[in-house]
């Protein structure tokens, strides 16, 4: 079966599957403070659907998944699914992104279950300043949820910034303290525009900026990253148990090397984050279609996936779903 190379010869072998648009947080920067309109539960691929689609995407070069959402842990029964995309022949690397609010009581099964690396969404490490983020109170929760990963063995356990200005881009020194004693790799990430996510010019804090303020106080020295595709750009930092990183999706993307695909919760293919174009294969699925008619579908998917990402004033405008129906 052919691998799934797109029409600027970037071979495809990372698939982000969403699996609930539902999330128990309500952060400013990912969904519309209108909300967004849920999917009825039926419209939700199920567990046998995911695992499906999962292996026809190792059978054609996919090695590594992220299970993301919404926010992954509110959906029922997550560590059976989990199990199941562990054992695919091919999957070598199998990553959640959560906002660690459910973490703590989940964090030893999903080890167990053969989830091998997590991230964990935190933007600010003052609980009130978390609120106003978040809305919700959980900033206690995360913590604790942070604490019993890395007692799971997730280590290096990765812990997702999003900075913004005026809002928490004077904690990035905190971060680093924070890291001090710790085997954590914090990612502070470019703040990405999407309609109604309240993204404006004076909110974006870039790469050159963080490097700034962070080397005023530390000494940081670039490294390597352990994972041969990774996108960040990862520095040691002197005295420092942990890392971080940058994720320079605005300032500096890497939409040329870009290896991703994106299965959304109710099954559509989505070949770039930013482009509104899909294909459905829900009712596919549901329809007794061929193994190799849906793996046509993921490869058509493919071909049409644009080259990059318009700037940041275009995006804004652009109608797409909002990230938390997306998957980040
Ligand atoms: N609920 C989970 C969580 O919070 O990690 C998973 C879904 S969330 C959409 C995945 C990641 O996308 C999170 O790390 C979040 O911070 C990031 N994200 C969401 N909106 C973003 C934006 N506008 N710019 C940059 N990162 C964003």
């Amino acid at each position: 079966m052919s691998q799934l190379i797109d029409s600027f010869n970037r071979q495809h072998n990372y698939l982000r599957i969403s699996v609930t648009d539902r999330c128990n947080l309500r952060c400013v920067y990912c969904q519309p403070a209108d909300g967004i309109e849920l999917r009825q539960r039926s419209e939700i691929l199920t567990f046998d659907e995911i695992e499906r689609v999962a292996k026809l995407f190792a059978e054609i070069g996919v090695n590594k998944i992220r299970i993301t959402g919404g926010e992954p842990l509110v959906r029922k029964d997550l560590p059976k699914l989990i199990q199941r995309l562990a054992i695919i022949p091919g999957i070598r690397i199998l990553g959640m992104t959560t906002n660690g609010v459910l973490l703590k009581s989940f964090a030893h099964q999903l080890k167990q279950s053969g989830l091998t690396n997590l991230n964990v969404s935190l933007d600010s490490l003052r609980s009130s300043r978390f609120e106003l983020i978040s809305g919700r109170q959980y900033f206690k929760d995360v913590l604790d949820g942070i604490y019993a990963s890395l007692d799971a063995g997730f280590q290096p356990l990765k812990l997702n910034v999003v900075v913004m200005g005026g809002i928490n881009d004077d904690e990035l020194l905190d971060f680093v303290e924070f890291v001090r004693d710790k085997p954590i790799n914090v990612r502070f990430i470019e703040y990405m525009p999407f309609k109604f996510n309240q993204w404006n010019q004076a909110k974006f804090v870039s790469f050159q900026q963080m490097v700034e303020t962070i080397s005023g106080r530390f000494e940081m020295q670039r490294i390597k990253s352990i994972d041969e595709n990774s996108v960040a750009k990862e520095y040691r930092i002197t005295g420092v148990m942990g890392t971080i990183s940058f994720i320079t999706s605005m300032s500096d993307h890497f939409c040329g090397t870009c290896n991703r695909i994106r299965l959304t919760a109710d099954g559509s293919i989505k070949s770039c984050l930013f482009h509104p174009a899909e294909i459905n294969l829900r009712s596919a699925l549901r329809d007794n279609t061929s193994d190799e008619i849906i793996t046509g579908m993921i490869h058509s998917a493919i071909i049409a996936k644009p080259f990059g990402h318009p700037a940041a004033e275009e995006l804004v405008a652009i109608e797409n779903r909002s990230m938390i129906q997306i998957g980040g």
